[in-house]
């Protein structure tokens, strides 16, 4: 299979977190120039407090949401795994997956959720966020960990940094202040989460928010990640 370079890949455990976490670097990355690549492992099929929607109805309107937002960041693909919402489970399987995609896009950045948050979080976010980290590492890198990607030509790929969102350890801040409208109108995007989660004052309270998470820094509005740099061992770390 051909390589299909892309130097950001976003995983995102449903449709609307990448939008949550990420959506305003996104907007940057792109403005940059750079390729921005969305996998959506989880349909989404359970969001929803309205009995009267049906799981698969659910999940063609979070398709469409999750397209819609995509398109306007300007990601340049959106890869749905079709995982039922509540579902995700840490399985050579999903693992395998994750690790195929890496090697077709050969991002230089992986965007994902924090598994490590301590007490309430969602399943899926932890097991997808522990997922990606151990598909980063080593299983994208190793020659050996998967014979028969070899032989569809999906050679090792070295990923340099793991931004993860949501995280109770935060180290890097990124720059959203001029980028938080389209954050704004790509959250808005997912129409039945708002209407079904937020209250009515949500962009002023997630302005507030991202504001906070500037604090300290020379500009206004930031997203906040830990990040990790992957160390090789073939070349020296980083200064
Ligand atoms: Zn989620």
């Amino acid at each position: 299979m051909m390589a299909k370079q892309a130097e950001i890949m976003v995983i995102t455990p449903h449709p609307d977190d990448a939008e949550f976490g990420v959506s305003g670097t996104v907007a940057r990355w792109v403005s940059e120039g750079k390729d921005v690549i969305y996998v959506v492992c989880t349909n989404g099929d359970k969001g929803t407090s309205d009995p009267n929607i049906k799981p698969n109805e659910l999940a063609r309107i979070r398709e469409q949401e999750q397209r819609a937002a995509a398109k306007l960041l300007g990601v340049r693909d959106v890869i749905f795994l079709g995982y039922p919402d509540q579902t995700l489970e840490d399985t050579p399987e999903f693992r395998k997956e994750i690790v195929r995609l890496i090697r077709i896009y050969r991002p230089e950045i992986v965007v994902t959720a924090d598994p490590y948050r301590r007490y309430i979080w969602h399943r899926d976010h932890r097991i997808t966020g522990q997922v990606v980290l151990d598909a980063v590492f080593p299983y994208s890198r190793d020659f050996l960990a998967y014979p028969d990607l070899l032989e569809e030509d999906l050679q090792p790929h070295k990923v340099s940094e793991v931004l993860l969102w949501a995280s109770e350890d935060p180290n890097y801040r990124s720059d959203i202040t001029d980028t938080f409208d389209i954050k704004i109108a790509a959250l808005r995007c997912h129409k039945s989460q708002i209407e079904d989660n937020l209250p009515p004052d949500w962009e002023d309270r997630l302005r507030q928010w991202f504001r906070s998470l500037a604090e300290g820094e020379d500009f206004e509005l930031a997203e906040a990640f830990h990040r990790a740099e992957v160390q090789w061992r073939s070349a020296p770390p980083k200064k």
